[in-house]
């Protein structure tokens, strides 16, 4: 619950580091049409004059792409840079970007970044020049949170709209709206109120994974399918051939796929590691509630791994630093099962 003692700690004077790396809050009118990212860092702190009352923001413009060109190994670099400068003495770090892609930035940093010190993801849903913009909004609420005392051992949360979403939980839940981001089935863990963090709920902190060489996440490249009614297994059957180490299958419901496609899934699992997760928005994958062919029983005794709560994109992303990481074969298996009961649940 709120910690509602800590509430009136100052948090103005403490030091944010702020990585700039695009998406629509840095994009201006483009020559070609339509909108593309412009702005730096420093142009953006420039454009909020109130941040110096919630913290001294230090910048690094890493990049300047938009959300969906971001890589996993920009994002190794961004974590070993916020481990690195964390530190020397910053309360914690914003990470501007691309809101295409927050759910999934926000959750391998929460993966990757070993310090104690709060890492804050933050975007916009509306143009830098957009009449009603929320870009200086969410940029002043994430450096307030990466300031607060409040948001020591947080990990990495998602705030925009003056909510803080957990990363393991955040969902980008509409095209447009600045209340895009959600968490659905268990909500934000806490708002920026009047200038300062109210905090309702944290969870707990996993290990940092170590991060793994550029080298080796090319070489772990993860396949993601979702499945739709009337699917005849062409892409499934079809993966073992095409040069994934492991693969990602958006199931039905909680976590079912056409009864044809359950051998094609026996024969993948016995290729690859195939994690079963499923596209529907909230509540994990079953373990033991099913029985029919192409259940979840069904897939995981013919080795599929359940995929817990995480939605496909953050699914296949933690199977490529396990796979990055030098696992296989059952304590991959392991690795993957044991960062989904950080979603605290009864592993029974
Ligand atoms: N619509 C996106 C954004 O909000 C574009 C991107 O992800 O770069 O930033």
């Amino acid at each position: 619950m709120a910690d509602a003692v800590n509430l009136r700690q100052p948090a103005a004077g403490r030091r944010v580091l702020l990585v700039s790396t695009g998406g629509t809050i840095t994009m201006t009118a483009a020559a070609s049409g339509g909108i593309a990212p412009t702005l730096t860092g420093e142009d953006l702190v420039r454009a909020v004059p109130e941040l110096a009352g919630a913290a001294t923001v230090d910048v690094h413009s890493y990049s300047t792409k938009p959300g969906a060109s971001l890589t996993l190994e920009d994002l190794v670099r961004i974590a070993e840079l916020i481990d690195l400068r964390l530190a020397d003495g910053y309360a914690g770090a914003v990470v501007v970007q691309g809101t295409d892609t927050i759910e999934e930035t926000a959750f391998v940093l929460d993966m990757l970044v070993a310090s104690e010190r709060p890492v804050v993801v933050t975007g916009a849903m509306r143009g830098a020049a957009a009449p009603g913009a929320d870009g200086p909004a969410n940029l002043l609420a994430a450096a307030t949170v990466a300031a607060s005392p409040l948001a020591g051992g947080l990990g990495t949360v998602v705030v925009l709209n003056d909510e803080v979403h957990a990363a393991r939980h955040v969902q980008k839940s509409h095209t447009s709206a600045p209340s895009a981001f959600a968490s659905p089935g268990s909500g934000p863990v806490g708002h920026v109120i009047e200038g300062r963090l109210h905090l309702y709920a944290r969870l707990p902190r996993l290990a940092a994974l170590p991060r793994p060489a550029i080298g080796a996440i090319e070489g772990a490249p993860v396949a993601l399918i979702r499945v739709a009614l009337g699917d005849d297994g062409r892409l499934l059957g079809a993966l073992p051939g095409l040069g994934y180490r492991g693969a990602v299958i958006e199931g039905m419901g909680a976590g079912h796929l056409p009864a044809g496609l359950a051998e094609l899934l026996g024969t993948l699992a016995g290729a690859m590691p195939v994690v079963l997760a499923t596209r529907v928005a909230a509540g994990p994958v079953f373990q033991g509630t099913y029985g029919f062919p192409g259940s979840e029983m069904d897939l995981i005794a013919r080795g599929a791994i359940p995929g817990g709560y995480y939605a496909g994109g953050k699914a296949c992303l933690l199977l490529r630093l396990l796979l990055a990481a030098g696992l296989v074969g059952e304590p991959l298996k392991a690795a993957y099962i044991a960062r989904c009961n950080g979603m605290l649940f009864d592993a029974g």
